[in-house]
């Protein structure tokens, strides 16, 4: 059994009715990955706050439990488990542990996101880095929202949140980091197809920009990491009557593909 099972294993049991649709903020299920800094760790601070239950996902879980401990301290229901978006073993093993702690998820914020190649040229850059790039940008959102689906499914809610990047709209020119751009283009792609199979069953799907942030990756000079956060929680938590699927949002706004 995993760590992460294990450590899951001891939780109280949660089980709530399968057949409900959507639970008041407080009673959801959140699941966030790349979540032990940056955005990811501000993103589970702020859906704790709405006194939601949220699984902080990071892929070494010694870094994901001190951040959880650290929030927990504050009062928050925060639990760190292992999860690297490249390793199925992990993303299975966190779906047991749901299953078995929660029997539901509402919310998936797909955040893990690296490669930010920004000295690389599209002419130049090394195959293996467009493919590490792609590995984790978008085919780890995709492992995850594949593999969390069936946990939204059977009561008919979820908010799907894919942490992309202006600069993966196709309106957006540049040549510079072309691995991580092309990753999150092909991220907005994605979040498209995906809503569109899921319209009208309760399941929306957008992608988010947080806009340029100051953490490890965005660098000294951005924005501070709770506004962009914000916008990411603001798309987490989208009401019913909003209704908005197959979106591109930066702070709630919704910007060019
Ligand atoms: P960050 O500070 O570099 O944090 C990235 C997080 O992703 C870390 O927790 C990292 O884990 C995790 N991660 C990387 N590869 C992973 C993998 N294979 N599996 C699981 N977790 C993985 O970056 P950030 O600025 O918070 O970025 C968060 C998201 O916002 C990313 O998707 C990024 O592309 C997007 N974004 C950021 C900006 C910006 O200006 N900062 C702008 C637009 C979009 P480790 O600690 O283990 O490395």
């Amino acid at each position: 059994m995993s760590t992460a099972t294990q450590a899951l294993r001891q939780l109280p049991r949660r089980r709530r009715s399968l057949t409900s649709s959507a639970l008041p903020l407080a009673q959801q299920v959140a699941l966030v990955s790349g979540a032990n800094r940056g955005l990811g760790l501000e993103v589970v601070r702020q859906l704790a706050a709405t006194g939601m239950t949220v699984l902080l996902g990071a892929r070494e879980l010694a870094l994901g439990e001190q951040a959880a401990r650290r929030l927990r301290r504050a009062g928050a229901d925060v639990v760190a488990v292992k999860l690297d978006v490249t390793a199925q073993t992990d993303i299975d093993a966190v779906v047991q542990c749901i299953e078995q702690g929660y029997g539901r998820l509402d919310v998936l914020v797909n955040n893990a996101g690296a490669h930010y190649d920004v000295r690389d040229r599209p002419s130049s850059v090394a195959i293996d880095a467009v493919r590490a790039a792609l590995d984790t940008n978008l085919l780890g959102a995709w492992r995850l929202s594949e593999a969390m689906l069936p946990l939204m499914q059977r009561h008919g809610y979820g908010r799907i949140v894919n942490v992309s990047s202006g600069c993966g709209a196709s309106t957006i020119g540049g040549d510079s980091c072309p691995a991580y751009r092309v990753s999150k283009a092909a991220l907005n792609t994605y979040t498209r197809a995906l809503a569109a199979e899921l319209g009208g069953s309760g399941i929306m799907v957008n992608a988010v920009c947080p806009g340029w942030v100051a953490t490890d990756m965005g660098g000294p000079g951005g924005r501070p990491v709770n506004e962009g956060a914000a916008g990411i929680v603001w798309a987490a938590c989208l009401p019913e009557q909003i209704a908005s699927t197959g979106g591109f949002f930066r702070d709630g706004q919704r910007i060019a593909w």
